[in-house]
């Protein structure tokens, strides 16, 4: 049980929300893969930081599953045969204080993971169970037209590349930092669109 309240969170209590997340519902939470979402979404995070990735990146990775967690929808409703959006309700939570180099692939990761199964077999046959099973449910494969619209869109590259760090991050016997290692990294990002924000807000 989370002690946080979704509807209190602010600037302030955004990065220990998360890490609540991290601590209990996702090191208890496996989506049928043999690691627990917490695990996977800090070996992403590893294989985004081993890639040279920007620290933008690095938190992409770290989060892409958040929304797993901070959700209207239930996370058992993937088991029950009806997408439960995961993507969105992560991107749609951090939107207020990461800057978009993070939200965007978050919100995105779904739509990459159907664009990289279309556009490459070898990725499809990739896939552990758990996504096969749940790619239908997100939309199947990409039409030529979802294919071309998905290629022009701002953060294509970024997207692509946290889909394919999200795929490998799914062995049990790999070790990794713990979320500690990455709080300074999501301090400073919120710290830089905190600024951001308000330069913009007196701008305006
Ligand atoms: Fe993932």
């Amino acid at each position: 049980m989370s002690q946080f309240d979704r509807q209190q969170i602010n600037a302030s209590n955004i990065i220990d929300y998360i890490e609540d997340i991290f601590i209990h519902r996702g090191s208890e939470s496996y989506l049928g893969e043999k690691v627990s979402v917490a695990q996977h979404m800090l070996q992403t995070a590893q294989g985004a930081e081993q890639a040279g990735a920007s620290d933008s990146m690095i938190a992409a990775a770290l989060l892409h599953d958040i929304g797993h967690y901070a959700n209207d929808l239930q996370m058992s409703s993937l088991d029950q045969g009806q997408d439960n959006l995961h993507q969105q309700a992560g991107a749609n939570l951090l939107a207020p204080y990461f800057p978009a180099a993070v939200v965007e692939p978050i919100r995105q990761h779904v739509m990459a993971k159907r664009y990289l199964c279309t556009v490459q077999t070898s990725y499809l046959v990739r896939l552990s169970d758990a996504s096969t099973a749940n790619l239908k449910l997100q939309g199947g494969l990409m039409k030529p037209e979802e294919v071309d619209a998905f290629e022009q869109q701002a953060h294509f590259h970024a997207c692509v590349d946290l889909r394919i760090w999200d795929e490998e991050a799914k062995d049990p016997t790999k070790e990794h930092p713990a979320f500690d290692y990455y709080r300074p990294l999501l301090e400073a990002l919120l710290a830089e669109h905190a600024d951001i924000s308000t330069q913009g807000s007196a701008i305006n």
